[in-house]
């Protein structure tokens, strides 16, 4: 649902103000399936609205659960499909969200990338997703109140490259009106967008910020990530760098550990002078997830390395878990069949 124009299309018919927060209170409570069902609403103004919007701009088209989590391909109005990802951390349900169909940067360890890019979501298809994992905790559960708590942007594309709807998104999502989740149950990924990490530096957020490396060698990097040939290495770095200084917030590092081409012993000395260089990173090591690629994890001897070797130092990491990977709903593993042009 687009709330601003659903608000100016209210208040051209004279409706009163209440009647915006009426509705908006249906659709954040995510249980009438329709505007029809808004039972609290008078008839004409519900056949109005029926005629005239979407409660939801996501039709679902296919679900898969799994351990821990389920993935939904959700049908655009254009016809494109774009994954969502449910998370379930027994105390909280964290969604994983998409931000464009396809992704124009082409990281070689990730579906997505692998797609190409078709086109940036609307700030409505984004808040959408979030609508659309609320109704599917209540279809499951009408008698409990479990909700979505905490919010990822590492779903399908790059949300540096969709500013403009991912700001007003957020800005739903995170205000009174909006589902008021908090700021720092928000996190937004980039693959090293650096004008973008900028703008997020002086927007003086709460909203946690992850910086997917990957590698702490220049070559490599550009090898597996094709966006670190325009924003190198070691700017990128030194924007990281102001982050912390600037906001005092902790940092994430992404890091899929893949055999034999970030795994090496000198892969790691790197990675501990990193997090030696400022107290205000963490790194979090991923598991690699099988795509068709040809990229493999690394072995579990490696990874053991690497993790006793951070935590002999003390240094600020963690070993993600991996949610979905047997239904491709993990990091770097969604993917959908782009629509063709007519
Ligand atoms: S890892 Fe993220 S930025 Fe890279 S191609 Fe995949 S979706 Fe795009």
């Amino acid at each position: 649902m687009d709330p601003s124009s659903l608000s100016s299309f209210l208040n051209q018919q004279g409706y009163p103000a209440y009647r915006y927060r009426q509705i908006l209170k249906n659709y954040l409570s995510a249980r009438p399936a329709s505007f029809l069902e808004m039972t609290d609403l008078p008839k004409p103004l519900r056949h109005q609205l029926d005629s005239n919007f979407k409660l939801s701009s996501l039709s679902l088209s296919q679900l898969q659960p799994s351990q821990g989590a389920v993935k939904a391909k959700l049908q655009l109005s254009d016809g494109q499909m774009i994954e969502s990802v449910l998370m379930d951390y027994d105390q909280w349900y964290s969604v994983c969200l998409s931000t464009q169909v396809g992704c124009p940067l082409g990281c070689r360890f990730c579906a997505t990338g692998q797609m190409g890019f078709i086109r940036k979501l609307t700030a409505e298809e984004i808040i959408d997703q979030v609508h659309f994992w609320n109704n599917y905790l209540y279809q499951q559960s009408p008698e409990s109140s479990s909700k979505v708590d905490r919010l990822v942007f590492m779903g399908m594309g790059e949300p540096f490259l969709n500013w403009s709807n991912l700001i007003l998104a957020l800005d739903f999502i995170r205000s009174p009106q909006g589902w008021f989740v908090g700021q720092r149950k928000i996190s937004i990924s980039t693959a090293g967008i650096i004008p973008q990490i900028e703008n997020f530096t002086n927007l003086d957020t709460q909203i946690n910020l992850a910086v997917s490396l990957h590698s702490l060698n220049q070559s490599v990097r550009s090898e597996i990530m094709p966006i670190s040939r325009q924003y190198p290495l070691d700017d990128l770095l030194s924007v990281c760098h102001q982050y912390t200084q600037k906001t005092r917030r902790q940092l994430f590092f992404e890091y899929a550990l893949i055999r034999g081409v970030n795994d090496r012993p000198s892969d790691l000395s790197l990675l501990i002078k990193l997090l030696k260089s400022n107290h205000l990173f963490f790194l979090n090591l991923i598991p690699l997830n099988l795509t068709s690629h040809g990229m493999l994890p690394s072995l579990p001897e490696t990874v053991n390395l690497f993790t006793q070797s951070l935590s002999k130092l003390g240094l600020n990491y963690s070993l993600r878990r991996s949610f979905g990977s047997d239904i491709q709903a993990a990091c770097g593993q969604l993917i959908v069949n782009p629509k063709l042009p007519v």
